[in-house]
């Protein structure tokens, strides 16, 4: 089968792999626009349900994915006025620049053919193929110019984010609330390796005019976020990446959905099909869970309409109660105002429970883990499951806990 994929993101050289590894006699080109070594964007968060996939799916990229991703083992609160507080939970990041060099490595070594700097203008003049894959991202130019067959539609979230990096090498993933003379501004950071931080800030939209963020330069802002942050950065600076391109990294998230994902012999995957805000951090995820269910109707033998209606249903359902979560993470994140007056505790535990779905015992266990010997436990506990369930992954079982991680929090 000839097949093409636009766009060189996550989701279509993950399939590219997946595709090629089902059936070395496939042709596979992917067209990404961006020379080799480039893309936007710092590090992303995963947790161990993409490595169960990931390591099921191909274990040769997992383990490399694995190996150069970072571990953190909690989340820390921070806001102006209240003590630090802790929720539990741990997770891993990787750096967006690594986890294209190790798919793109993959693909490559397996015999896929990737055209850098090749930037589909025109979706009509694409060469002849059997499957072409649409994953050019959330402005896809292939759902666009089809928006009524796909039924896309594109809802503008109200508040204002930068994502940008920092060398300060956070402990572990911190939520950070600032109350400034406009209002609350708040950052989502982590650690993704052993020099740089993933700082992810928003705020509404009266509080970005009200700093005067909307007449401000990149280096401006960025400057004025540092003074702001001041406090949370350890004298480190803010990298805007757009500083050398004019304008700012400044956005409203833009949530993408399409009622239809197929079209005679395109399909859209990823971003490019729906997108995630990245209040849940899953995104990423959901792109490369595409890619294994695409790759799996494909290799199904089934007429390419059959396969791809199969597709489509498959990941519907999957990610509805993610999706549903993120909505609620995101309009939590849209009135933070409304819980910013409640003492410590009970603020990190409403952000901890903001898709509203925990059970009565966890206040209990929230207010009992603010204190050093039952965090410990809880700690130890959960590092033994992390430790057990990557134990059972293919290609893992000689591995300690945290013995491939560079950083543990
Ligand atoms: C601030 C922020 C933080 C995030 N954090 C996380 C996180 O922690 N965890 C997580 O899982 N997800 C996160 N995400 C989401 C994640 O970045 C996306 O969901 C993911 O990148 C989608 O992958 P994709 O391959 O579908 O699209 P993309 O990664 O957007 O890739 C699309 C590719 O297509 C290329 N392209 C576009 N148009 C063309 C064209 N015409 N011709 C050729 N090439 C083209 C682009 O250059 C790009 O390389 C975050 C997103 C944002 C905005």
């Amino acid at each position: 089968m000839r097949i093409t994929c636009v766009g060189g993101g996550p989701a279509g050289l993950y399939f590219a792999v997946l595709a090629k590894l089902a059936d070395p006699g496939h042709e596979i080109t992917v067209l990404e626009r961006n020379p080799a070594g480039v893309t936007w964007g710092w590090g992303v968060v995963f947790w161990d349900d993409l490595l169960d996939d990931l390591f099921r799916y191909d274990p040769v990229s997992a383990e490399r994915i694995w190996e150069a991703a970072c571990q953190w083992d909690e989340y820390e609160v921070r806001a102006t006025g209240k003590p630090v507080t802790h929720l539990p939970g741990y997770g891993f990041s990787l750096g967006r620049h690594k986890l294209l060099e190790i798919l793109s490595t993959r693909a490559t070594e397996l015999g896929v053919r990737i055209s850098w700097s090749d930037d589909l203008g025109d979706p009509s003049a694409l060469p002849p193929a059997d499957l072409v894959v649409a994953c050019d991202g959330a402005g896809s130019r292939i759902r666009q110019s089809n928006a009524e067959h796909f039924g896309a539609e594109v809802d503008v979230a109200d508040n204002k984010y930068i994502w940008l990096g920092t060398p300060h090498v956070f402990d572990t993933f911190t939520f950070g609330f600032v109350r400034t003379e406009a209002g609350w501004i708040w950052y989502h950071a982590y650690p993704f390796n052993d020099t740089t931080s993933t700082f992810i800030v928003e705020c509404t939209p009266s509080t970005w005019s009200g700093l005067g963020f909307d007449t401000m330069d990149a280096a401006a802002g960025t400057a004025r976020l540092r003074e702001i942050f001041a406090g949370h950065l350890n004298g480190q600076p803010l990298i805007d990446q757009r500083a050398d391109l004019g304008g700012t990294g400044w956005l409203n998230f833009r949530r993408v959905t399409a009622q239809r994902w197929d079209h005679g012999n395109v399909v859209l995957m990823g971003d490019a099909a729906h997108t995630t805000h990245f209040a849940i951090g899953s995104g990423t995820k959901l792109a490369m869970q595409d890619a294994m269910a695409l790759a799996d109707a494909v290799a199904s033998g089934d007429e390419l309409p059959v396969a791809l209606e199969r597709y489509e249903h498959r990941r519907k359902a999957a990610m509805a109660p993610l999706q549903r979560a993120a909505r609620a993470s995101s309009s939590w994140f849209e009135h933070v105002g409304d819980y910013a007056d409640l003492p410590a505790r009970r603020f990190s535990y409403a952000l901890s429970n903001r898709r509203g779905e925990f059970p009565v015992w966890r206040y209990a266990l929230h207010i009992s883990t603010q204190n050093t010997v039952p965090r410990t436990l809880l700690r130890w506990t959960l590092s033994a499951r992390r430790w057990s369930r990557a134990r059972r992954r293919p290609g893992t079982t000689t591995v300690a806990a945290g013995q491939v991680i560079p950083h543990t929090a």
